[in-house]
C-alpha cells in the first residue's frame, strides 16, 4: 500500500514540477500519522479493562490482536490465582488451629480467624510486629531463639469475650524463603488434664506418706521384739519392712518429680563445689559399697565449681552412684570423674564395671517406672524413678544425660553441663 501511495504522490509531484518536496511532505505526514496510531495502541495496551481493539487491519491491527489475546490470557490467569488464593484462605480459616504468616522480622503478613481469637489480633494488625501485640516474656524469647521443632506452651492473652483459651501452644516453622509460619493451638484441656494428673500424684503421695511412716514404726518395733522368737516371723517382718521402705522411697521420689514438674523457681545459679558434693555422697553411700566390697574412686578437681542448685546436684549424684552400687558387680569398681568434652562442655561421669544394659533399653531408661527386668534380680527395691528424676534435674540446668553401656562390661552415666555453668 505504501509503495502505491509513494508512486501516486511521486507522479503527482512530477506533474506539478516538485516531486521531491511533495514526497517529503507525504512521508512526514505518514510518519506523524503512524506515530499517533502507535501511541493510541500503546495507551490501549496499558488499559487492562478495555477490550475494544483499536485497529482491525494492517500490521498494527495484527499487533493489537496479539496484545488482546495475551491480555485475555493474563486476566484468566489472574482470576485463577485469585480463586486459588481464596480457596486456600477458606481452607486455612476452617483449620482448628491458628495460623499466622510472619516475615523474618516478625511482621504479621496474614492470619486466620482462629489465630485472631487465640492471640487477640485485629484486621488492622496486619503489618505490625507480632511481639508488640503478643506480650509475653516466653513468647519474646521463643521468637528470638527458636529452633524449628520447638514448641512452647504459655498462658493465652486475656480477652474480654467469653470465648476462653487459658493455655496455648505455639510452634514456628520456616515457610518459603523469607517468611515463617506461626501455628497456635488451644491446649487448655490437655493442660488441665495434665494438671489434674500432677495434682493427683502429688496429693496421693502426700496422703500415703503418713500411714507408711506409722507402719514402718510398728514393723521396726515388732522386728526388735521378735528378735528372739521364731526365725520365720522375723523373716516375714523383714520382707514387710523391705516393701515399706520401697513404698516410702517411691513416694519420696514421686513427690520430688511432681515438685520438679511444677517448675517452682529456686536458684539454679548458686556456686556449688563439686568435690564437696561428691564427698558428701561418698560418705552417705560408703557403707553400702563396703557391704558389696566395691571400690570407690572419686577424681574431681578440688577447685571445680558448677553454677547449679546444690540439692539438685546431690540428688543426681545420689541416684547415679546409688545405681552403680546396686547394679555393679560385687567387688566391682566405681569411678566418679570429670572431664571437658570436644565442645567445651563439662562432663561429670559415674562409671561402673557391672553387668551393663542391653542397647534396646537405653532410650527408655529415663521413663518413669522403667526398669530392666534382667538387671533387677538382686535389687528388688528399686522404683524405676531415679533416672527420670536425674533427667528432669539436668534439664532444669540445660544439661543432658548421656548413657553409654555395654552388656557384660559396665555402664557410664554422663551428666553434660554447658560450658557457661562450669567454673574451673
Ligand atoms: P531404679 O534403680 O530405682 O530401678 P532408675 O530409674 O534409677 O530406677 O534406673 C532404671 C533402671 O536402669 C534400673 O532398674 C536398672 O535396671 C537400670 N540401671 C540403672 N543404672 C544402672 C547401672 N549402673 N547398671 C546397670 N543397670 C542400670
Amino acid at each position: 500500500m505504501l509503495l502505491i501511495w509513494l508512486a501516486v504522490v511521486g507522479l503527482l509531484g512530477i506533474l506539478i514540477g516538485h516531486p521531491v518536496e511533495l514526497l517529503a511532505i507525504f512521508l512526514l505526514a505518514f510518519i506523524v500519522f503512524q506515530y499517533r496510531r502507535l501511541q493510541q495502541l500503546y495507551r490501549w495496551s496499558k488499559r487492562s479493562n478495555d477490550n475494544n481493539v483499536p485497529f482491525e487491519d494492517g500490521l498494527l491491527g495484527q499487533i493489537a490482536e496479539d496484545i488482546f489475546q495475551s491480555k485475555k490470557q493474563r486476566l484468566a490467569q489472574k482470576e485463577s490465582v485469585k480463586y486459588q488464593l481464596e480457596r486456600f484462605k477458606k481452607l486455612i480459616s476452617v483449620f482448628p488451629d491458628g495460623v499466622v504468616i510472619l516475615s523474618l522480622s516478625n511482621e504479621i503478613q496474614w492470619f486466620n480467624d482462629q489465630a485472631a481469637r487465640l492471640l487477640i489480633l485485629k484486621k488492622e494488625d496486619t503489618g505490625q510486629l507480632i511481639n508488640h501485640l503478643v506480650r509475653h516474656p516466653r513468647f519474646t524469647s521463643f521468637l528470638k531463639n527458636m529452633t524449628s521443632d520447638d514448641a512452647i506452651v504459655m498462658e493465652a492473652p486475656i480477652m474480654e469475650t467469653n470465648w476462653s483459651a487459658e493455655k496455648i501452644e505455639i510452634r514456628l516453622l520456616p515457610y518459603g524463603d523469607d517468611e515463617r509460619l506461626l501455628l497456635v493451638r488451644d491446649v487448655t484441656k490437655v493442660e488441665r488434664t495434665n494438671q489434674v494428673r500432677k495434682d493427683f500424684v502429688s496429693n496421693a503421695s502426700h496422703e500415703l506418706r503418713t500411714p507408711l511412716t506409722v507402719m514402718k514404726g510398728y514393723v521396726e518395733m515388732l522386728l526388735a521384739s521378735t528378735a528372739n522368737e521364731k526365725a520365720q516371723v522375723g523373716a516375714s517382718l523383714r520382707k514387710v519392712d523391705q516393701q515399706v521402705v520401697k513404698m516410702q522411697t517411691m513416694i519420696e521420689e514421686l513427690l520430688t518429680l511432681s515438685r520438679l514438674e511444677e517448675g517452682k523457681v529456686e536458684s539454679l545459679d548458686s556456686i556449688v563445689n563439686l568435690r564437696g558434693v561428691c564427698e558428701q555422697v561418698k560418705s552417705e553411700l560408703q557403707s553400702a559399697a563396703q557391704q558389696r566390697k566395691q571400690i570407690f574412686n572419686f577424681d574431681i578437681p578440688p577447685s571445680l565449681n558448677l553454677k547449679a542448685n546444690k540439692s539438685s546436684v546431690l540428688t543426681i549424684m545420689r541416684n547415679l552412684v546409688g545405681n552403680a552400687i546396686n547394679y555393679a558387680d560385687k567387688k566391682g569398681e566405681i569411678n566418679v570423674g570429670w572431664l571437658i568434652d570436644d565442645q567445651g562442655n563439662g562432663v561429670l561421669y559415674v562409671k561402673d564395671n557391672g553387668k551393663g544394659i542391653a542397647a534396646r533399653h537405653l532410650a527408655r531408661l529415663t521413663e518413669r517406672f522403667y526398669r530392666v527386668a534382667e538387671n533387677n534380680v538382686m535389687n528388688k527395691t528399686g522404683t524405676g524413678l531415679g533416672l527420670a528424676i536425674v533427667k528432669h534435674e539436668l534439664e532444669r540446668h540445660e544439661a543432658q544425660l548421656r548413657i553409654d553401656s555395654t552388656e557384660g562390661k559396665g555402664s557410664c552415666f554422663q551428666c553434660v553441663f554447658p560450658a557457661e555453668r562450669v567454673d574451673q
